[in-house]
């Protein structure tokens, strides 16, 4: 079913069942392009809760339970049909994100290979055999912790979601998962090829609401042992506190605002079209997107000629439009968050070297930006943009340059650009962050570890460590012979 706008018709998934919320409350979803309202999200009760609550229980029996194989049969099922589906995936986040058909096609085709890397990895949950003395059996077992609560942002409305769910299923948990309100097709129809493979009933449940309500009455719920969430530093550090008080472990993805240093010895040209590319995918709206560019005064001119190239060949519109490379900001904070900081950074001094506005046309868009001579007190320079915006600021030395980059309290993503062994190798070793990718913007890979240090959170997502939050570990000894 689908609205006049061919956009579908959401509903949350409880216990095997699509549905609606029990008062028939809803939220209008809006497309970010148009500025039209596209559908209707309906709301949780805490009625609503409760159900996937007891589903989840429920589903968390037979999902462990359920030999090894078939659960990996299920999840490569899944993936397939993640595969098949992925345009109309795409199709679906554009609408109602922004992004572009093929950047969200993408996004959706990444995804069913991330869920086939997890559930390979679920047959390697191993566990260990202590030498001890005769008769007497010394075992670590890796066990599913139970049922998880995710929480889910808007900006990898497939991707995103899908992350939490493959590792809980993949350890052998269940899930009750909130998606965003502002991008619940896309999860929907995530939800639906899970439920398409044969998923049990009541191992994966989908629903929306109030995030405050939402996210109190599933963390306080006895039924839950994990809380996964990714979003914003101040509403992680809410939820994990509120987490910490019932004496529940948290996984937090959180935001960064990671610096991009960019040395005498680097080819400017190169770092600059390296560093475009990632910086304008997703409009910006990415955890790890490089957001501080430090850039040797020696190359800082060539290196912003190229990127202000990069940034004016940019061709935003429509995510559905043929040849469009950016779309929309996601929501209107975002549009009003950009003019915020570049006014703040202008007034400042800093000089708009291209963008700096929004287009005139309806949707919320707001051109590639680049700032040069961005001063230190900019809010720009402290505060994550999460959106189109590069303020690029030279440095003398390289002691000046690691010292900005570490001076925030985050420490998510952070880039390097040298020729130099020994410079990679110091700011390998002095860099602050969890992830560090040098003389590249590469994203996320499935099979290596995601995370955070500082403020930007704790726990992986990705690689082996994905299963660690959501797998206990137990002590068994067994005397043999009583
Ligand atoms: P926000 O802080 O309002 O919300 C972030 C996410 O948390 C949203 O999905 C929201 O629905 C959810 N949320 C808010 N309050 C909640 C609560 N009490 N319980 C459960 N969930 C709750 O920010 P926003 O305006 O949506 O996004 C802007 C900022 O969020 C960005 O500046 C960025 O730092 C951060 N962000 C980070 C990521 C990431 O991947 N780490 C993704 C999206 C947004």
């Amino acid at each position: 079913m689908t609205t006049d706008h061919g956009y579908p018709a959401v509903r949350m998934y409880i216990a095997g069942e699509w549905c609606q919320g029990g008062t028939g409350r809803t939220a209008p979803i809006v497309n970010p392009a148009t500025e039209e309202v596209i559908g209707e999200v309906p709301l949780a009760t805490t009625a609503d809760l409760d159900r996937a609550l007891d589903a989840a229980e429920a589903g968390f029996t037979v999902w462990r339970n359920t030999p090894v194989e078939r659960r990996t049969a299920i999840l490569y099922a899944a993936a397939d049909l993640i595969g098949e589906r992925a345009a109309e995936i795409g199709r679906i986040m554009a609408q109602e994100q922004g992004k572009p058909l093929r950047e969200g096609t993408n996004e959706a085709r990444r995804t069913a290979n991330t869920l086939r890397w997890h559930a390979d990895d679920a047959r390697r949950a191993y566990g260990r055999v202590i030498p001890s003395a005769p008769g007497t059996v010394l075992t670590v077992r890796r066990e599913p912790i139970g049922p998880v609560a995710a929480f889910v942002p808007w900006n990898f409305p497939v991707g995103g979601p899908n992350r939490k769910i493959s590792s809980a299923l993949s350890a052998g948990c269940s899930i009750v998962i909130k998606a965003s309100e502002e991008t619940p097709a896309t999860a929907m129809e995530l939800v639906r090829c899970y439920a398409d493979a044969g998923l049990p009933p009541g191992v994966l449940n989908l629903v929306f609401g109030e995030p405050a309500e939402v996210s109190e009455h599933l963390i306080t719920s006895p039924v839950t042992r994990l809380i996964a969430f990714t979003g914003s530093v101040p509403v992680g550090k809410l939820l994990a506190a509120r987490a910490g008080e019932v004496m529940k472990p948290s996984l937090m993805e959180l935001g960064g605002h990671a610096p991009v240093i960019v040395c005498a010895d680097a080819d400017p040209v190169r770092a600059a079209r390296r560093a475009a590319q990632a910086k304008w995918a997703n409009a910006g709206q990415v955890c790890t997107s490089p957001s501080r560019f430090l850039v040797h005064e020696s190359v800082v001119e060539e290196f912003t000629a190229e990127f202000v190239g990069a940034a004016e060949a940019v061709v935003v519109g429509d995510g559905l439009a043929e040849g469009t490379t950016m779309g929309p900001l996601a929501n209107e904070r975002r549009l009003r968050a950009m003019e915020r900081l570049t006014a703040d950074a202008v007034a400042r001094g800093a000089e708009v070297r291209t963008g700096g506005e929004r287009p005139d046309r309806p949707g919320w868009f707001f051109a590639p930006t680049v700032l040069a001579d961005v001063p230190p007190d900019a809010e720009v320079m402290s505060e994550e943009p999460f959106g189109p915006l590069a303020p690029i600021v030279p440095f003398t030395g390289l002691d000046e340059a690691l010292a900005v980059a570490n001076s925030l309290p985050y420490g998510l993503a952070a880039y390097g650009f040298t020729d130099s062994a020994a410079t990679a190798e110091r700011l390998s070793a002095e860099l602050q962050a969890g992830i560090l990718s040098l003389n590249h913007c590469g994203g996320s890979v499935h099979e290596a570890p995601s995370g955070g240090v500082k403020e930007s959170g704790y726990g992986r997502e990705g690689g082996p460590e994905a299963l660690d939050a959501y797998l206990i570990t137990k002590r068994v000894s067994h005397l043999l012979a009583p």
